[in-house]
């Protein structure tokens, strides 16, 4: 299985640091210095095409995360850039512009394979997934979000667990990801809404937060016909924890 984390790290860009700004403080990254020697792949170059050829071997090879990979790739690019700028020695500008066309082509190369993976993210996910993600996933939320685990059930959807007739023309109108029964204190997540592990992380987080919640004051707020399902303080508190699912990507 890929390390869905190794996607999330994505960085596509550096910023310069600003005056004052601290080294490290993440914001920020220097073209032409090394904040993380430990990180570094060492033996790139970008003065002329065989350096530029080296270089692309070398980062290739190391054992590095793909992001690693790109923001390597990517400083090299910028570094030869600032350098044909700055040179007046049109042999030497030639070398440089060779080595920045190597280096822009490997970055387009590995930007093609970045977009891959995280496509891969949206891949859909089989009932079998689904519960491998739930068991990796959801004692971490538990342990976040506090309250004690609950069982998780995986349905095709609401209205075949519920035997409902017509049950295909009822889930054109609704076919929700998940839902918390109260009652049974199960939490039933629907395979046929949910398509990718982003849902099955979300709606983890979504029911869990309602096993947090009072049922009567729950069920009193719809019933006062003061609220509904977008207003809902409680909806409210378990779609804002649904915001952390990003956190979760790691234990997978
Ligand atoms: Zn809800």
């Amino acid at each position: 299985m890929i390390k869905l984390v190794d996607i999330l790290l994505e960085a596509d860009s550096r910023t310069p640091r600003k005056k004052g700004q601290r080294k490290k403080s993440g914001k920020h990254s220097d073209l032409f210095t090394d904040e993380d020697p430990k990180g570094t792949i060492h033996g790139l170059g970008f003065k002329n095409a065989t350096a530029a050829r080296k270089g692309i071997t070398l980062v290739n090879k190391a054992k590095r995360k793909h992001a690693h990979k790109v923001q390597a790739t990517l400083v090299m690019k910028q570094r030869a850039k600032v350098a044909i700028s700055r040179t007046k020695d049109p042999e030497k500008k030639k070398d440089l512009q060779a080595a920045f066309k190597i280096w822009s082509a490997h970055l387009e190369k590995l930007k093609k394979k970045t977009k891959k993976m995280n496509e891969s993210l949206l891949v859909e996910v089989s009932k079998r997934d689904m519960q491998y993600i739930v068991n990796k996933v959801y004692p971490h939320i538990v342990k976040d979000l506090g309250g004690r685990a609950v069982k998780v059930e995986i349905h095709n959807n609401i209205y075949r667990r519920l035997g409902a007739v017509g049950e295909e023309d009822l889930m054109k109108d609704n076919n929700p990801y998940g839902e918390y029964d109260w009652d049974r204190k199960v939490i039933y997540l629907y395979a046929s809404a949910i398509s990718n592990v982003e849902q099955i992380i979300r709606s983890l987080l979504h029911e869990h937060t309602h096993t947090l919640q009072n049922r009567k004051k729950f069920q009193a707020g719809y019933d006062s016909g003061k609220y509904d399902y977008k207003t809902h303080p409680f909806e409210k508190a378990a779609t804002k924890a649904e915001m952390k699912w990003k956190n979760y990507l790691k234990y997978l």
